[in-house]
């Protein structure tokens, strides 16, 4: 058998938020380990961030088209959002660090509004104390009748983050590449061509496609919003109205206009925006327009700019986020058997930004546990 002079390789399937932020996460576990191996990003679409640069992505590449706010939902008794509640109380955190330690990295802190007309008991029964311990997030105050929109039953605001997404996927994609991270830019037909495709030394997957290959538990949420060249919004506000639909408001900062949406269309494959959903999520914003500007100074109608209607997928998988480690046996370039992992982080469906680095926590912990097999003994673990 040749032995390989490649490194051995943790290969990361995916760009999207979920696989570059696991790939600084196990990155850092490396370093802090001595281990010597080296991360290499595969992906078929990539960030682009650059003001006035065409959109050229798919509606698959759901990370570009994130609003993207913190918005959490009360995890009652449900294992699932119990789950996602620890990984947004993790991501808070680390918002928190990444504002202090690199503030142009795409995250801003922001106030953050809801209103729901027909309030579930797990949003009602929220105490400023019970939304501290959940979400890690500060300032929670439940709103007096007479501040509610027509139609409101509930409200309240907190401190929360807004993602500008693009310019923050191209952040995490840079400073990967700095810390010495490779990039192949690959249409794979399964994650275990990723150990044909990363070289000759390829130890672990991590199949952060989104969507993963052919899992039927997979699906797409299509959310249509529209980008507008609203720059007054400087909070994020949502409201669940009472037919089931959704209105938000979304400032993107750092230039990045406000996003105003937007529908939740679980099995929905269309690509193509409808006119009149642009409308009524239109219509649905300009209620929401005082509250998210400061009321002495409103949304100026006349001068509303739709910059572009947007479609994109969120990558949603029945009972949540897969975070899984398997095992098969593969042929190598020398004809040799054996053993390849793939340890699956996908399904994170309308939540991948604020689940974002808890997830990348969990993958990290399981790569601990392999490094041995990954890079022999020698790593400081
Ligand atoms: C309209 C809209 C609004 C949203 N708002 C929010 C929000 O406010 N807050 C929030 O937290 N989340 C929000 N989301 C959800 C969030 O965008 C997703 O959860 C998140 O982007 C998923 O990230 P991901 O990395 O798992 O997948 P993706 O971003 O889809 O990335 C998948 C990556 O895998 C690559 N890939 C896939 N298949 C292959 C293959 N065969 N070969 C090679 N590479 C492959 C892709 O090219 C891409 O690089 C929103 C989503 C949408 C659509």
């Amino acid at each position: 058998m040749v032995a390989s002079t490649e490194p051995p390789t943790i290969a990361v399937i995916g760009a999207g938020v979920i696989g570059l932020s696991a790939a600084l996460k196990i990155q850092a576990l490396l370093s802090g380990a001595s281990a010597q191996a080296r991360v290499l990003l595969i992906a078929r679409e990539w960030p682009t961030s650059i003001p006035g640069a065409p959109i050229l992505h798919s509606p698959d590449y759901a990370s570009m088209w994130a609003g993207a706010h913190v918005r959490p939902i009360p995890a009652g008794d449900s294992p699932q959002l119990q789950r996602e509640a620890r990984w947004l109380k993790q991501t808070a955190a680390e918002f928190e660090e990444l504002l202090r330690t690199e503030p142009s990295v795409g995250i801003t802190r922001t106030p953050g509004i809801e209103f729901l007309d027909a309030p579930p008991p797990d949003y009602v029964n929220q105490t400023e104390a019970s939304f501290a311990e959940e979400t890690g997030l500060a300032g929670y105050r439940k709103y007096a009748a007479s501040e509610l929109p027509e139609g409101a039953q509930l409200g309240y605001e907190y401190e929360t983050y807004c993602v500008n997404s693009p310019l923050y996927c191209g952040n995490l994609l840079r400073k990967f590449i700095v810390q010495g991270g490779k990039t192949l830019h690959r249409d794979l037909k399964s994650e275990w061509e990723a150990f044909a495709a990363g070289g000759s030394n390829v130890k672990l997957v991590v199949n952060a496609t989104g969507t993963g290959f052919g899992d039927w538990r997979s699906f797409p949420t299509r959310g249509q919003t529209v980008i507008t060249n609203v720059l007054s919004a400087t909070k994020t506000v949502t409201r669940q109205n009472k037919d089931g639909t959704w209105s938000f408001i979304i400032p993107r900062f750092f230039n990045g206009g406000t996003i105003i949406g937007g529908t939740k269309e679980p099995g929905n494959w269309e690509v193509e925006p409808r006119p009149a959903t642009r409308e009524v999520l239109l219509a649905g914003g300009k209620v929401l327009a005082p509250y998210a500007t400061n009321h002495s100074s409103p949304l100026n109608e006349k001068d509303l700019r739709v910059i572009t209607d947007v479609v994109g997928r969120r990558p949603t998988r029945e009972g949540g986020v897969r975070i899984e480690l398997e095992e098969r046996q593969l042929t190598d370039a020398n004809g040799q058997l054996r053993t390849g992992h793939v340890l699956h982080s996908y399904g994170a469906g309308g939540r991948g930004y604020e689940i974002s680095w808890g997830v990348a926590n969990e993958v990290s912990e399981v790569v601990k546990d392999l490094l041995p097999l990954i890079v022999g003994t020698k790593a400081k673990l």
